[in-house]
């Protein structure tokens, strides 16, 4: 009825609910409902699937692979994307599909712990230099694995028995990073969490060929709810214990998903081959508009931090991408802001009390007077946030 009608239309598409300008702002997850503009445009019919009731009934993706749960159109679509953006090397690596890079984290975390050496001197250390992801902790330890341990700072860890969790572009402060522990007897391994390398948040400047990579469409093409992550991985071993776990945590990963990924993927490279020389403007290419967005957002923020002037940002970078083939300034999907004014302790509550919901410092591995605020929302709420920031006295 008409109830329901104006219930409706009080929420987004996505369930959440409007952004007025005198309303609360939720900018503490990094929910990249962002893209829904575009894939609601010109390109949103190329990635329309439909799955007759008979399809993905089978357990089985592909029982000759090293991955069985593998759908093979899914790792075709993940090379080409690569070889497209030039972010990662694909050749001499194993795929492996996750439900979100979560999940193959916590996989590369199990594959590289076990089997735990007999006589080994306890669990493992995982550590991440601060500021580090929120999740890296609270995942690492919530089922109090006798494998692995989390261990903190990476700056400040002394030893061998470590996995360096590496995220470049870095969640929360977008620092470009690389390893920072050198292991000398070998035990030491790295997991790098490359979410964020793509070219609507940094300027693509190598292709990366790490032991262990990760990857998600939730940051690349914006479809966190799909759940589909996948890993480059070297080593044939370390593989074959990553897709032990997914088998023995969730006996694969959704097919559904897995084809719907496929199938925005291939719609993301199939728009840049019909185009090879992209005109920036174009509202048929997924990172040229994402690249857009962000570039907007980050001079707006800026501009909003300078009116306030309470408030302080990492230092602009910037590089020339082999992707777009220009000079870039990075636009990191967060904004580690920190507030410069004397008598504010606690950020996360004073820009609460101005109804902006951000994720403290505290649970980073930093301090109260920085939080980490998402750039990657609806329009809506990205542009109440501005306008309240920059009034902020
Ligand atoms: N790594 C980083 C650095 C992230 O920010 C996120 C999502 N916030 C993830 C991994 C998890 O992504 P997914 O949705 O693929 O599980």
């Amino acid at each position: 009825g008409n109830r329901e009608k104006k219930a409706v239309a009080a929420l987004t598409s996505t369930g959440k609910p409007r952004v007025t300008p005198d309303s609360l702002v939720n900018l503490d997850h990094g929910d990249p409902t962002m893209f829904e503009e575009f894939w609601r445009g010109a390109m949103g019919e190329q990635a329309t699937l439909v799955i007759p009731g008979w399809q993905t009934m089978s357990y089985f993706s592909n029982l000759s692979g090293l991955c069985w749960f593998l759908e093979p159109g899914l790792e075709r679509e993940v090379r080409r994307l690569h070889r497209l953006v030039g972010n990662a090397a694909t050749e001499g690596y194993h795929v492996l599909v996750g439900t979100g890079s979560m999940q193959l984290f916590q996989a590369a975390l199990y594959a590289l712990c076990s089997p735990a050496p007999v006589g080994s001197d306890g669990p493992v250390s995982v550590v991440s230099p601060a500021p580090y992801y929120s999740s890296y902790p609270s995942v690492t330890d919530f089922l109090n694995s006798g494998l692995y341990r989390w261990a903190g700072d990476a700056n400040t860890f002394d030893g061998d028995n470590y996995i360096e969790l590496v995220c470049s572009p870095n969640n929360p402060d977008g620092g470009i990073r690389e390893s920072i522990l050198k292991s000398e007897s070998g035990k030491g391994k790295a997991i790098h969490d490359l979410a964020y390398y793509w070219p609507q948040y940094t300027p693509i400047t190598g292709m990366l060929a790490h032991d262990i990579m990760l990857f998600t469409v939730s940051k690349s093409t914006g479809h966190a709810g799909t759940r589909i992550g996948w890993a480059l991985v070297k080593d044939r071993e370390v593989a074959q214990r990553m897709s032990k776990y997914i088998e023995l945590n969730t006996i694969g990963v959704s097919k559904d998903s897995q084809l719907r990924a496929a199938k925005i993927i291939a719609a993301v490279v199939d728009s840049y081959e019909r185009q090879p020389s992209a005109a920036t403007g174009d509202a048929s290419l997924l990172f040229h508009f994402a690249l857009r967005q962000m570039t907007r957002r980050w001079k707006a923020l800026r501009a909003a931090v300078a009116a306030s002037g309470i408030f302080s940002l990492p230092d602009e970078v910037a590089g020339f991408c082999t992707f777009t083939k220009d000079t870039m300034t990075a636009n990191p999907p967060f904004a580690w802001l920190r507030c410069e004014k004397e008598g504010v302790e606690d950020l996360e509550g004073f820009l609460r009390e101005h109804k902006i919901i951000t994720r403290s410092g505290t649970k980073f591995g930093a301090d109260r007077k920085v939080v980490r605020i998402s750039m990657v929302d609806t329009d809506e709420a990205f542009n109440v946030f501005i306008d309240r920031l920059a009034t902020m006295q």
